[in-house]
């Protein structure tokens, strides 16, 4: 590589984002004898997994003995509507207990059954308990797990760098170019191979469980160098989110509330979910909600009760409540665990929600319900990888965790990102350094394009007038949530295109003021790249899928069709234009096809 003038470092393998599916990444890579980097936009143990609460989902049958990997499989496929990779969820499913007794052994510490095995908790759309916890602060413990294990393996860790740029060598991988955040000096990583671990897209929605990090750095970077994306349009909103007050909308309240009991009722006291179901009726003449939970498990026991239907199938509900003008006073509606649970129940197993309740809205949720509405809250799809070893279109480019697409289809189970994470976060570690190792040449780069690449980043502070970055960071939001939001339709979206290709002129106009160091405004402003574009692409794939599956409602298509259930809409960049087609996705094997059969 020809020299740039900027700091320079040179790594085998370099891992970035520092969430689960980074660490355990960076772990499998230096395991493998390769010289492995990580590098993240914040500080290391600030990623979205710290935030995770519910559970990492496994089948590890300690709860239900009955539980195996082909029950887990079919429950992803069907949550997903039939639109994952299957080989994807076949490996996930297969190999999620032996990443989660990996993390015991590394030293996690779950809650525990009666007997001393790992617990299990249940979740929307899993047939069975499923999920191994830490109270509702599973996140934490997994990335206390995993840091630990990572620092012991003396993996290099860049901390406060934002990567902006993929550096290429005729189409190879030859490695990332960045800033530090708290200089703004740049910094260019030379690297055999990429790992892509930077997580969702959920800052481009005004109500969001994500925090900031989350503007799509890594799937826009990935798009710009050659990767495909697939399944945007299936973005999944979470239906239970804080309301109220306004400063602290969108804030996750954990599913584990359901899955602990908790019950979602409207204005009038009644609870909704039975009449999203087919068999309200019957429900409906139970005498006691008892009993009509009692027989809706009898009767269709991978539905354990219908406030756990998956997370699409709440959130439309909920949202239909609210419009029919039965939601709670601040546009949710209630989530009640404590008619149903002591108040030592509900504090030892939702601590966090115990607290985020009692500090941020004055609501003690032992004795009173919560006000819950639906949150942009993760992407299903994502980069296009291979299912086997999660390399990307780009040689040299892997990508694992919320960043990548395909073992979700339409709409994720609970439970089922955290193992994600550790399953194919591994994989890419794995043959990243394999391809490291099997590289044979020398890569290099333009020189003068790192340099175009460092002026055009620095162009802001040179111009006069123009544009502030958080204006056009929230009419962004704006736009996303009111016409790309949860039901949508053909009129609003091509609305929502009309206003993002103003939004991007307007972004070439944006002014910062002061100097490079840690300047958030700069920060803001060489996200809006990233911003923009996965906005532009949601809409973009929202428009083509005219059917509704998933996290996709189309107002103007309301059911599934047979025919995009066959598809993936994929996303390409070429030439600088972005296209759009639809990919007939993978056949899959019969014994498998079998298991989906089965009830
Ligand atoms: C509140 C909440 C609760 C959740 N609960 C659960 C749960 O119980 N179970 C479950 O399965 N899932 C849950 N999820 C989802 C799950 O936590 C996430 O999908 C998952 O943690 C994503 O992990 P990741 O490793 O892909 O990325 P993240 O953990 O999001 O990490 C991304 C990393 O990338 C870095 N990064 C981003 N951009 C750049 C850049 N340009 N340059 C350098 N670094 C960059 C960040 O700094 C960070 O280190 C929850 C999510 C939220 C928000």
């Amino acid at each position: 590589m020809a020299e740039t003038k900027y700091e320079t470092h040179e790594y085998d393998v370099i891992v970035i984002g520092a969430g689960g599916a980074g660490l355990r990444a960076a772990i499998e890579a230096s395991a493998r004898g390769v010289k492995t980097a990580l590098v993240c936009k914040s500080l290391l143990g600030k990623a979205h997994t710290v935030m995770a609460e519910g559970g990492i989902a496994a089948a590890l049958g300690n709860v239900y003995p009955e539980d195996n990997w082909q029950v887990h499989f079919r429950d992803t496929l069907r949550g997903g509507k039939m639109l994952n990779n299957w080989r994807m969820a076949q490996l996930h499913a297969q190999e999620a207990p032996a990443r989660v007794l990996e993390l015991e052994e590394w030293g996690a510490l779950f809650d525990r059954t009666q007997d001393g095995r790992i617990l299990q908790r249940d979740f929307g759309g899993h047939r069975y308990a499923r999920l191994a916890h830490v109270g509702d602060r599973t996140g934490l413990e997994m990335i206390r797990t995993l840091q630990q294990h990572a620092v012991h393996k003396g993996i290099d860790v860049f901390m406060e760098c934002t990567i902006i740029r993929l550096l290429l060598d005729g189409g190879r991988i030859a490695g990332a170019f960045g800033y530090w955040r708290e200089s703004g000096r740049f910094v260019t990583f030379k690297a055999k191979a990429v790992v892509l671990a930077t997580g969702g897209i959920g800052k481009i929605w005004k109500f969001t469980s994500n925090s900031w990090e989350y503007t799509g750095d890594g799937v826009t970077m990935a798009l710009d160098a050659g990767a495909d994306l697939i399944d945007m349009e299936c973005y999944q909103f979470h239906p239970t989110g804080m309301v109220w007050p306004p400063s602290v909308r969108g804030i996750l309240v954990t599913e584990g509330v359901r899955g602990d009991g908790g019950t979602l009722k409207n204005s009038f006291g009644e609870r909704f979910m039975f009449k999203y179901i087919p068999e309200f009726f019957r429900a409906e003449t139970a005498e006691t909600e008892e009993e009509a939970d009692r027989w809706y498990t009898d009767k269709k026991n991978n539905r354990r009760t219908p406030d756990l239907l998956p997370r699409d199938e709440v959130a439309r509900a909920i949202n239909s409540e609210v419009k029919m003008v039965r939601g709670s006073p601040h546009g949710g509606v209630f989530l009640d665990i404590a008619s149903r649970r002591d108040a030592d129940y509900i504090k030892r197993r939702l601590p966090s929600m115990y607290h985020q309740f009692k500090e941020l809205a004055d609501v003690d949720i032992t004795k009173e319900p919560m006000e819950v509405g639906p949150t942009a809250h993760y992407m299903n799809g994502g980069v296009r990888v291979d299912a086997d070893t999660a390399a990307t279109a780009v040689p040299g480019l892997f990508a694992a965790g919320e960043i990548a697409g395909g073992l979700h289809g339409a709409n994720r189970l609970g439970g089922n990102s955290l193992s994600d994470l550790v399953v194919f976060g591994r994989r890419a570690g794995l043959y990243a350094a394999e391809y490291a190792q099997n590289l044979k040449g020398t890569l290099t780069v333009d020189a003068g394009w790192v340099e175009a690449l460092a002026q055009e980043a620095l162009e802001p502070f040179q111009r006069t007038g123009g544009e502030n970055p958080y204006a056009i960071h929230r009419d962004l939001q704006e736009t996303m949530q009111s016409l790309v939001g949860i039901i949508r339709t053909e009129g609003e979206l091509k609305k929502a295109l009309e206003e993002l290709a103003t939004l991007k002129e307007r972004a070439r106009r944006v002014r910062v003021d002061g100097n490079r160091q840690y300047n958030p405004s700069w920060h803001l402003t060489l996200d809006l790249h990233s911003l923009l574009t996965v906005s532009e692409v949601v809409t973009l794939a929202a428009l083509e899928r005219k059917e509704s599956r998933g996290g996709h409602t189309r107002d103007d298509y309301p059911k599934p069709d047979p025919e995009w259930g066959r598809v993936n809409i994929a996303v390409r960049r070429r030439h600088g234009d972005i296209t759009l087609t639809p990919d007939p996705l993978p056949e899959m094997p019969d014994e498998l096809k079998k298991l989906l059969e089965e009830r």
